[in-house]
């Protein structure tokens, strides 16, 4: 990201959620590393930062709703426990029979879809 993305969102944390500055700035070295259109899944951000998964999609909102991410669809099989690559804009455009491609195990759009941001760049 933006060194001038990072610094709005540091205000945006500052101003809207109730994480510690360290953790605040361990956030923004992590989201520092992804560029444009890089996929951030909450399940590594509650891994670092060691927050819940509820505080994790709040944090990952907040900086949605200022714009510099967008939220999206991703399949997971629990089969094989990965993510299949699919990724949707919501859960509507889902197909009704998808498939894992390495097991073969039939996916549903409401159990199978994990909630994932992609990062925006604001122009
Ligand atoms: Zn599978």
């Amino acid at each position: 990201m933006l060194q001038s993305t990072l610094s709005s969102i540091r205000e945006i944390l500052k101003a809207k959620a109730k994480l510690s500055n360290e953790k605040t700035e361990e956030l923004l070295s992590i989201l520092s590393m992804y560029n444009e259109k890089d996929i951030i899944y909450p399940g590594v951000l509650i891994r670092k930062l060691n927050i819940s998964m509820k505080e994790t999609y709040s944090l990952l909102e907040k900086i949605k709703e200022d714009g510099h991410l967008s939220l999206n669809y991703e399949m997971y099989c629990f089969s094989c426990n990965q993510f299949t690559g699919d990724i949707f804009q919501t859960i509507g455009q889902i197909p009704e029979e998808i498939f894992c491609e390495s097991c073969g195990e039939e996916l549903t759009p409401i159990d199978n879809s994990i909630a994932i941001y992609k990062v925006k760049y604001v122009k």
